[in-house]
């Protein structure tokens, strides 16, 4: 845990968040500023502050959070119209909160490429 972190403190019940989903090892919210009708974040509940610091041991954990994704779009009734699954990384793409984390994201139509 990273003291300062604030999925950190989501992780540990510490700072409110609308929880979809948990297990042992990750933990899916709702994007407190949603971007499209369903916007929720899944994160390791481990720290990891940025995609660049990911390991090979990591492999499991990142899979399971891309999974977590695909059963939440799908319980969000997404599966068929389709949804976008993204990790940001560092300034150009605007990451913000420097814990890993997927963001789920559906319900409505998305351009390519982002903006
Ligand atoms: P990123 O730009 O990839 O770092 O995205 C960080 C996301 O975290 C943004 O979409 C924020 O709206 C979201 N966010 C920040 N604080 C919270 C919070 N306390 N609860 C839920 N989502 C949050």
């Amino acid at each position: 845990m990273s003291d300062d972190c604030i999925f950190c403190k989501i992780a540990a019940k510490e700072m409110n968040a609308d929880i979809v989903f948990q297990d042992d090892d990750v933990i899916a919210f709702r994007d407190i500023n949603p971007q499209a009708p369903t916007h929720v974040l899944v994160i390791p509940k481990r720290h990891i502050t940025n995609p660049n610091d990911l390991v090979e041991g990591d492999d499991a954990l990142i899979g399971k959070i891309v999974r977590t994704g695909k059963d939440i779009a799908a319980k969000e009734g997404l599966a068929k119209n389709g949804y976008r699954l993204v990790f940001n990384s560092g300034e150009d793409a605007g990451y913000s909160v420097l814990h890993v984390h997927l963001h789920v994201l559906g319900g409505r139509k998305m351009e390519w490429p982002p903006g």
